[in-house]
């Protein structure tokens, strides 16, 4: 059994994303987690109707408490603000972490600002293992590296890698076309890992709190990061194509 994972970010009231979705996601993979929370939200799988950040003081008591034990790797999710951000910066036990980087929701609602996505790339990503965005969290952290929204994926990437992350994994599941929903692992210079699977009919909440934790928990395990990309690929694929199936009418 290895360290827990220390998983800090939102409570999403629908169980569908957040730190509810990731400790279940440790917990079906045989793993053990401690959690921070950052904020409490009122959700549907269609809205975000509030939303009320936990004061920053007491953000970084739970982390503090928490890495009073040994912590195996942490996953961030969602922060709500720069003083979120910079308190858990400064209290981030060390240990890989797998940064995904929140910012807002599918249903349209802002859930980091954008002093919180500059404090994110200042303070965070320097001792970010893997940051997990998807194609529009790459475009809004384009414009905070000095890129166009529009820029060539690689470039963005580069980028953020310049900022001291050691991986960027683009999540390429809100590409529109195709069979196959492409993930792709940039880990310096040269072509990224790809990671394909076949794509989940339906869009389903949560996949990418699934993908990042159980990134987070194969760190924690001592996998390299390209196994443990590809490992919580396949579970997440393993897990998600079985939820769409049972949803499918009829
Ligand atoms: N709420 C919380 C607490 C989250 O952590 C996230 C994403 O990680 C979301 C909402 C957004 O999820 P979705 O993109 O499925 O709306």
């Amino acid at each position: 059994m290895s360290a827990p994972v220390l998983i800090i970010g939102g409570m999403d009231s629908s169980g569908g994303a957040g730190v509810l979705r990731d400790a279940a996601t440790v917990a079906a993979l045989g793993g053990d987690s401690r959690v921070a929370v950052t904020a409490v939200t009122a959700q549907s799988d269609r809205a975000v109707s509030a939303v009320h950040m936990v004061p920053p003081a007491v953000v970084a008591a739970q982390i503090i408490t928490a890495a009073q034990g040994p912590i195996g790797a942490a996953k961030v999710g969602m922060l709500v603000t720069r003083r979120i951000v910079e308190t858990v910066a400064e209290v981030l036990p060390d240990a890989p972490l797998v940064l995904d980087p929140v910012i807002r929701s599918s249903s349209g609602r802002t859930l980091l600002d954008s002093g919180g996505v500059r404090a994110l790339i200042a303070t965070l990503l320097p001792r970010t293992t893997v940051l997990t965005p998807n194609l529009p969290e790459l475009a809004a952290l384009a414009a905070q590296v000095d890129l166009a929204a529009d820029a060539a994926e690689p470039a963005i990437a580069r980028a953020l890698l310049a900022q001291g992350c050691q991986a960027v994994l683009v999540k390429g599941g809100h590409a529109d076309a195709g069979d196959m929903a492409e993930d792709r692992l940039y880990l310096g210079g040269g072509d990224p890992i790809r990671l394909t699977a076949p794509r989940i009919g339906i869009r389903l909440r949560g996949t990418g709190c699934f993908l990042a934790s159980a990134i987070a928990l194969y760190l924690a395990r001592g996998d390299s990061i390209p196994e443990a990309a590809g490992r919580a690929k396949q579970d997440m694929q393993a897990r998600f194509v079985s939820v769409a199936t049972a949803a499918e009418p009829g």
